[in-house]
């Protein structure tokens, strides 16, 4: 059985005073049986890390953070950039590695990020790693090789015990922060496509194993349907993780399936 996982990505959102009263909203508007059911994370900006650290470790909350990028590199003249020991350092559990945003607004390629996979695997973090197509590829119907292109080349060279670490995230780019959802179908479709390639890039007991997550304009009103299908086991949100009640509630689905 794979656990769920929940992860609020806030993007550039909320100072490290605005992350302590939505981390304490968050876990107060939810009950150990949620937290028995499924992991929560959290993704605030890297300002806010060592606040959220100190509000989780001093009220032993059940809630698990990550940061939402990475530097390639160890350490050195990276003017601006964060280390993964840096990160390592805070407890984070996480980092997101190829975000859409991160991909398009600073031009990431698939090289980039599988040394950016390789620095938060060596850092004994998880990555979350994102794929998904924009909305040319959906809709000339090549989305499903586009995204396991995307799986197969930020995974290259990677080892088995490593590809185990890893938490894949499939976001297609033409339904986040649009409000756009892609149905339950189109989610299962590309899950089960990435699960299948898993089993030739590691090996069928990696690809069972694995975590693969939706995410896209994903809010409570739609999360129960998206965590029926069979190859989804959680979902990145975005802009509904910033409300703390909304986002609960999102963390809430277990108790209706
Ligand atoms: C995201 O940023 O990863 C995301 C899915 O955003 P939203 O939920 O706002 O579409």
């Amino acid at each position: 059985m794979r656990r769920p996982l929940i992860a609020g990505n806030w993007k550039m959102n909320l100072n490290h005073l605005e992350a302590i009263a939505v981390t304490q909203k968050l876990a107060y508007s939810l009950e150990e049986r949620d937290f028995d059911a499924v992991d929560v994370a959290i993704f605030p900006p890297f300002t806010d890390l060592r606040s959220v650290q100190t509000l989780v470790d001093g009220d032993r909350l059940r809630i698990s953070y990550g940061a939402q990028d990475v530097s390639p590199e160890k350490s050195g003249a990276f003017t601006g950039d964060i280390s993964a020991s840096m990160l390592k350092k805070l407890d984070c559990t996480y980092v997101i590695v190829g975000h859409s945003e991160r991909r398009a607004i600073h031009g990431e390629s698939d090289e980039l990020l599988n040394r950016k996979l390789r620095a938060v695997l060596n850092s004994e973090m998880h990555p979350i790693f994102c794929i998904g197509e924009a909305l040319e590829i959906r809709e000339s119907g090549q989305h499903v090789s586009y995204v396991v292109d995307q799986l197969r080349n930020g995974l290259k060279g990677l080892h088995k015990p490593d590809l185990k670490k890893i938490i894949f995230a499939y976001e297609p780019v033409w339904a986040i922060g649009t409000g756009k959802t892609a149905t339950p179908e189109d989610a299962q479709e590309v899950c089960a496509a990435i699960r299948k390639e898993l089993i030739k890039i590691g090996s069928e007991e990696i690809s069972q194993n694995a975590r693969i997550l939706y995410g896209g304009s994903v809010k409570s009103a739609n999360i129960v349907e998206i965590m029926k299908q069979a190859d989804v086991d959680g979902a990145l949100v975005g802009g509904a993780s910033l409300e703390p009640e909304e986002f609960a509630r999102i963390c809430k689905f277990h108790r209706v399936i």
